[in-house]
């Protein structure tokens, strides 16, 4: 089935296993193609964007995702999860002659909001989507870390500053998708290895710099073994000032190109596409994904099972379509941060609820409709009664509309996915805030009198105010990050958190798949001197450098 996605106007189909899946849902297929459908989920999750307020219960001060002049009240965390106040003291009833999402918005202008989810964090106020770290600041969608800080989807590790994607890792310093490893800089998809400097998808390796794709080496530069003393001599030269780091990357970036690529990062996956996918099984479109089954449509997803439609969803759950934010749920359609609830949609930030249609902010509650409490009976005719009103509204079976997302679009991970500035963003119909947090030109350091060496760096940078090289927004250096950059002899970014994350992140592959095929011509191989004839789809985009090569021919080269 062919349709025009309402937002970008362009054609998009509409398979048979969509329309299955869809079936067995109740559900109506989709108006919007799959990547707006992924900005629509996504304008609802604000990861980074911190703010300071009071909390609209206690007054006191806290660190929020809402700036201080929002309409609805924000309630600190640990008040949102008390037990004196209910949601369904905001219930309203549902008004037939007017727009449904139009009376969501009413109720969602009264219902108060959680201030972050920091679960069990100690000394890390600035932390959020996260649980039981210690002493962290700036870092999201993080688990089990101590003293670590800026980052995205950090697990189980200490001591580590600027990294993306990375588990069970201690002294890290701008890596991305690295699992276990030890005193590791700007790398990216290496296991298992130590002291490692700008290296590329790496195994058992230890003292390596420059280097590709190699297996349990240790002493290596531009992928040739050298000598202890010319690694410790280079490494010297690397982070001897800002200028030399900044040349080395440089060196690395071109010397990346000439890499040998598997088409896809998948390990233990069968009847699998889409990148960065572990253990994924009958997976189409998986990003980000681990343990999945029978899934499509699917990124920054952990055991999910038979879903369509998915982004930020953990804990097993299953038979859910267009959801953004669930542990472990069943039956969930077009909803956002849903957590232990089941049979429910077009709701927002439930927790342990059943049958719940429309609702805001609610803990352990059942067959609510904007928060007012029916019986079963009743409750199942109204939902019926808004359904039939919605599709003659045609707004059924998409997802929440942007505009009532208590965010803008610039504040979201949809601005990380889909970067757009604030008159496209207007234009399609998404929010935009204009006042976020932090300051300009208020700096006590220029940035062309920054240090050059970390030596030369002094306490006294605690108290000064820097500016990013790259949006001139103002920054500052916190202890544990001074002690650190002295530690690891790093001279210091000259760029602020924000910046180094988008940088970081243009080095991991886009969540898009062109169908191109294995550019192996190696004549060893079973396609002998005829290139390589298998296709795939791909996150590598056709004007990559990169030799992109199928399974098989991967394999064959390096193992
Ligand atoms: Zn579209
Ligand atoms: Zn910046
Ligand atoms: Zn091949
Ligand atoms: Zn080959």
């Amino acid at each position: 089935m062919q349709k025009i996605c309402k937002t970008c106007k362009k054609d998009f189909e509409i398979e048979q296993d969509d329309l299955n899946f869809y079936e067995k849902m109740k559900a109506p297929a989709p108006n919007y193609c799959p990547d707006c459908r992924v900005a629509r989920r996504l304008c609802f999750r604000n990861e980074r964007t911190l703010y300071k307020r009071t909390c609209s219960k206690s007054g006191k001060p806290i660190v929020s995702l809402y700036p201080p002049n929002t309409p609805f009240p924000v309630y600190d965390q640990h008040i949102w999860w008390g037990d004196d106040w209910d949601g369904v003291d905001y219930g309203q009833d549902y008004d037939p002659s007017r727009p449904f999402f139009e009376q969501w918005l009413e109720l969602r202008n009264k219902v108060p909001r959680i201030s972050l989810l920091n679960i069990d964090g100690i000394n890390s106020d600035y932390v959020n989507n996260s649980e039981d770290n210690k002493n962290c600041y700036l870092i999201f969608g993080a688990q089990k870390n101590e003293d670590s800080m800026y980052g995205r989807l950090v697990y189980r590790s200490k001591f580590a500053i600027d990294n993306d994607f990375v588990q069970d890792s201690e002294f890290l310093y701008e890596c991305i998708d690295c699992r276990k490893c030890y005193n590791c800089m700007f790398s990216d998809g290496c296991e298992t290895s130590m002291d490692l400097i700008f290296c590329f998808n790496l195994r058992n390796c230890q003292n390596c710099i420059f280097s590709i794709n190699l297996r349990n080496k240790s002493y290596h530069i531009l992928n040739q073994p050298v000598s202890k003393e010319e690694y410790e001599k280079k490494k010297k030269e690397i982070l001897s000032s800002n200028k030399k780091l900044a040349e080395a990357k440089k060196e690395y970036e071109k010397f990346k190109k000439e890499a040998i690529v598997k088409f896809s990062h998948q390990v233990k996956c069968k009847n699998a596409t889409g990148d960065y996918m572990y253990n994924c099984h009958d997976t189409t479109h998986g990003f980000d994904a681990e343990n999945t089954k029978n899934c499509k449509y699917v990124g920054d997803t952990e055991g999910t099972i038979d879903c369509w439609d998915m982004n930020n969803t953990y804990y097993k759950p299953e038979l859910n379509l267009d959801v953004m934010g669930t542990l472990q749920t069943y039956n969930i359609k077009h909803s956002v941060y849903m957590m232990y609830t089941s049979n429910s949609e077009y709701s927002e930030s439930l927790h342990n609820c059943d049958s719940c249609f429309g609702c805001l902010g609610l803990k352990k509650k059942k067959y609510c409709i904007l928060n007012k409490q029916y019986t079963k009976e009743e409750y199942e005719k109204l939902k019926e009664e808004i359904i039939e009103n919605m599709k003659k509204e045609g707004v059924y079976g998409d997802f929440i509309p942007p505009f009532v997302s208590a965010f803008g679009y610039n504040e979201t991970l949809a601005q990380e996915y889909f970067p757009i500035n604030e008159k496209e963003a207007k234009e399609k119909g998404f929010n935009w805030q204009s006042e976020t947090s932090g300051t300009y030109g208020k700096e006590t350091i220029k940035e062309e009198n920054m240090p050059e060496t970390i030596e030369e760096v002094t306490e006294d940078i605690l108290n000064q105010v820097l500016v990013c090289k790259d949006c001139k927004k103002n920054f500052r250096i916190t202890k544990g990050e001074f002690d650190f950059y002295k530690r690891m002899i790093i001279p210091l970014p000259h760029k602020d958190f924000e910046c180094r994350n988008h940088d970081r992140m243009k080095n991991r592959n886009p969540r898009k798949l062109w169908h191109r095929s294995c550019l192996c011509k190696i004549e060893s191989h079973i396609h002998g001197s005829k290139k390589c004839e298998n296709e795939f789809e791909t996150a590598y985009s056709p004007d990559r450098d990169e030799k992109v090569y199928c399974e098989q021919c991967y394999q064959q080269e390096i193992y």
